[in-house]
């Protein structure tokens, strides 16, 4: 059994509050998993500075300065979690045999890592870290995170339940996904479509240690709309289902019109009328933001844009120290 070199990816943003703290417990992680030989000494904790506001960026300058472990990136200006985390994979990819990505405010148990790492000595390429209870959340959280699953499932998205961004991915895996080359990010549905063996390990998840979510409802849904029009042409369709519905009935209404004209009495039918524009001015408005939201999205791919733009580093992950 060949022992892999692990880099552990963290996005961060603004986060002065938490990163002391964790930044230890993850430093304790690595060199416990290294001294059990379960990793190699020359594994890394990679944190994306995701360009934070506070002073995220001196913190993580100052751990590294201080311990070898530890590794640095800063984005030029904040570019989204998804994008951050795209960021440090990238980076990663051809240092290391395996990385393992988690948020950095202690949320998500760093226990689990010695399972997942065992899952791929078994021959897993993608290892999802999965919460097995949602306990910690608030119940508004909980059931917006919930219902957000089943909705994408439901859209046709395949995304595996209850996992967020906590997921081991092999160097083979990284090298296939780096041919992805689309700029609207929603990973843990895009990583299932690379394929490869994959297995879950299961955790509990705490709460926050310091600071705040950055992931209040206005984000969430926009991950939630990012995540199905980027992945699913579904709605379309949808769109197409209530079209041919609409017609259907519009249909009728003029069989039935020209029925009333000829055999009954022709009253001035105002109400009728307004309920009918208003429905079809509805539907048609509701149709038209959705194919909208997908020309968004093609108009966004075909700029071919950098996805994250890397403007400062830590020595050790200077571009030529690689390896
Ligand atoms: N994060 C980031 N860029 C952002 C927002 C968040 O890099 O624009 C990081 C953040 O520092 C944290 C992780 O993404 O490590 C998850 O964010 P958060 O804990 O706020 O979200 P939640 O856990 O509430 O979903
Ligand atoms: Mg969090």
């Amino acid at each position: 059994m060949r022992v892999p070199n692990l880099y552990i990816i963290i996005p961060c943003y603004n986060e002065h509050e938490v990163l002391p703290i964790t930044s230890k417990q993850f430093l304790d992680k690595l060199k416990q998993l290294i001294q059990a030989d379960k990793i190699l000494e020359n594994s890394r904790i990679l944190l994306v500075d995701d360009g934070s506001r506070d002073n995220t960026w001196e913190i993580i300058c100052e751990l590294a300065a201080r311990d070898e472990h530890f590794a640095g990136i800063r984005q030029s200006r904040n570019y989204g979690h998804q994008n951050a985390v795209l960021a440090g994979l990238m980076e990663a990819k051809d240092r290391c045999d395996i990385t393992i990505s988690i948020d950095c405010d202690g949320q998500d148990d760093i226990n689990a890592m010695d399972h997942m790492i065992e899952l791929y000595q078994k021959g897993n390429e993608v290892v999802y870290g999965v919460r097995d209870n949602r306990d910690s959340d608030t119940f508004f959280k909980r059931f917006t995170a919930e219902n957000f699953y089943k909705m994408m499932k439901w859209m046709g998205v395949e995304s595996v339940f209850n996992h967020a961004d906590y997921r081991l991915l092999s160097s083979k895996v990284l090298q296939s996904f780096s041919e992805f080359q689309e700029v609207n990010l929603f990973l843990r549905g895009m990583i299932p479509l690379v394929g490869y063996p994959s297995a879950a390990a299961y955790y509990a998840r705490r709460e926050r240690i310091a600071g705040e979510s950055h992931y209040p409802l206005r984000k969430m849904l926009a991950l939630a709309i990012d995540g199905i029009t980027s992945l699913s042409v579904k709605p379309i369709r949808l769109i197409t289902g209530v079209g041919i519905f609409a017609a259907i009935i519009g249909f009728l209404g003029i069989l039935w019109s020209i029925f009333n004209v000829v055999f009954a009495q022709t009253v001035a039918g105002w109400a009728s009328m307004t309920c009918m524009i208003c429905f079809m001015g509805g539907v048609q408005l509701l149709s038209l933001g959705i194919i909208g939201e997908y020309i968004g999205k093609i108009y966004m791919e075909t700029k071919h844009r950098p996805r994250y733009i890397i403007s400062e580093r830590t020595e050790n992950m200077d571009v030529n120290a690689g390896g």
